[in-house]
């Protein structure tokens, strides 16, 4: 059975000298290499790099100028530029493509000395819930094999679960940090629009994406967003604010914490086993004295719709660079320019990407672009209003993540629609560019995890972070593995 740490506890380890970071790297390799084939969490694995960051690492904590993370292994999503690793977001179109540079967040977390443990499995340019349309093939819901672990950030999701790392990074457009996390037990947090550098992350829909934390426990989230976030030249929507610790208000009390509950998020649709879920957790808190009060967010319907046009176009317009000129896929035969474009296109991007594209290409056409695209922007500032009227009421709102556990692999082949809909309690705060986690709450009656959202206002992590931390202090729903249950 693989070793069962915490991102802390690796670090505890690591700072009182019972491992070393040498050592540590090495029993997640063994992990990795016993279970990572059943489960296809990662889909690139560089054992030479990881050793030699851990060696890096183990000469900084002898010599004793360590931070916190130093020696910490990590996963990172295919999403994520990293010099020397193929970056391929899960792509075939990116298949041969080796990264030049390191994205940002990558860099700061190399640089208090995170090891690199390998690349997690997704699906194609984050678009997807399922992981799925991956064109390194579906990966596995470690705690039900014929389940998908959910998606984009499906690899990272579930390479934390069955504790082939002990963290990873995800991203999130309209949920894919917080729904895999759900899916597979985990924790995980999207955080505010633009205080995590967005710069050699592959884009999606650039005004969405934010980059975020998937761990075991809402502490090691802290921990990680400490060294993560950052303002960065490079990213025109990076936010210039002062370094915060994310960790201040762990020991946070929930007494008089005024807890939302959105009342079009509990209608038809959300399974009876998630309800209950959220019960759970309404009592612990109420236990804890937090008071709950129903809330509403009026344009709750209009987000899914406002979401896939608005995320569709901004793809359809990110990927237009992919031509087959400077990197990427080139077909191998054609007759001229316009022909290599679109062979090249027609062949790298599989076919829930080129879905996208013809919908953002279409809401953004003359003639359709007041009716659909300009909308939809206006839908997107009324979900937003939404969001301040009721966090003028509460703290904090609770809501579910998803309103079903873990799907069947398959289940949405015949209808993508019906895998849209079912992002209905995510798209929601990234229309609003707010913060939102993912924490575990129980499971159904099969044994698949099941997840509880909490979201709160711009900027306030560590707020967020303390209360997640509260609840985890009182349940031990997070502690749970696939190989305990
Ligand atoms: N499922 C949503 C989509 O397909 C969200 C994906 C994401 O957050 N990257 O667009």
């Amino acid at each position: 059975m693989p070793k069962n740490y915490t991102l802390k506890q690796c670090s505890q380890l690591l700072q009182s000298k019972q491992i070393s970071a040498s050592e540590l790297a090495q029993e997640y390799l063994n992990s990795i290499e016993q279970n990572n084939s059943s489960l296809n969490g990662y889909i690139t694995l560089n054992k030479e790099q990881t050793i030699a960051e851990a060696k890096a690492a183990d000469a900084i904590l002898a010599q004793g100028s360590a931070n916190a993370l130093t020696g910490v292994p990590i996963a990172y999503k295919d999403i994520f530029c990293q010099q020397g690793w193929r970056s391929a977001c899960s792509s075939k179109m990116l298949d041969n493509f080796t990264a030049p540079y390191t994205a940002t967040v990558v860099q700061n977390l190399l640089d208090v000395g995170m090891v690199t443990l390998g690349r997690t499995n997704m699906d194609e340019f984050a678009m997807g819930s399922t992981t799925e349309s991956s064109f390194y093939g579906v990966t596995h819901n470690p705690w039900q094999h014929q389940h998908v672990p959910g998606g984009s950030s499906g690899g990272s999701a579930a390479v934390v679960a069955a504790r082939m790392a002990p963290a990873a990074l995800g991203s999130d457009t309209g949920g894919s940090i917080r729904q895999p996390a759900s899916h597979c037990g985990i924790t995980g947090l999207k955080p505010t629009y633009g205080i995590v550098s967005r710069f050699g992350m592959v884009a999606y829909a650039s005004s969405f994406d934010q980059a975020g934390p998937m761990a075991q426990t809402a502490e090691d989230c802290a921990l990680l967003l400490n060294a993560m976030a950052s303002f960065d030249q490079r990213d025109s929507t990076s936010i210039e604010r002062q370094q915060e610790d994310y960790t201040r208000d762990l020991h946070l009390a929930l007494n008089g914490l005024r807890v939302g509950l959105p009342k079009e998020f509990f209608g038809e649709g959300l399974s009876a086993e998630i309800r209950s879920a959220i019960d759970n957790v309404i009592t612990l808190l109420k236990a804890q004295g937090a008071v709950i009060t129903e809330i509403s967010l009026p344009h709750t319907e209009l987000s899914i719709p406002a979401y896939y046009v608005l995320a569709s176009a901004e793809a359809s317009t990110n990927l237009s660079r992919y031509d087959g000129v400077r990197y990427g896929h080139r077909a191998t035969e054609f007759a001229n320019l316009d022909e290599m474009y679109s062979k090249s296109r027609a062949e790298g991007f599989g076919n829930e990407v080129k879905r996208r594209i013809m919908i953002g290409s279409y809401v953004l056409s003359h003639g359709y672009y007041d009716a659909y695209y300009l909308k939809a922007q206006k839908l997107r500032r009324l979900v937003a209003n939404d969001f301040q009227q009721a966090l003028n009421q509460c703290d904090i709102i609770l809501s579910p993540v998803a309103p079903t556990t873990a799907p069947v692999i398959g289940s949405h082949d015949k209808d993508p629609v019906q895998m849209y809909l079912s992002d209905i309690y995510t798209v929601s705060l990234n229309l609003a560019g707010l913060p939102g986690m993912s924490i575990p709450a129980g499971f159904d009656n099969k044994g698949l995890p099941i997840g509880v959202q909490l979201i709160s206002n711009y900027f306030t992590e560590s707020r967020l972070l303390g209360i997640a931390h509260q609840i985890q202090q009182h349940s031990d729903w997070h502690i749970k593995t696939p190989f305990s249950s």
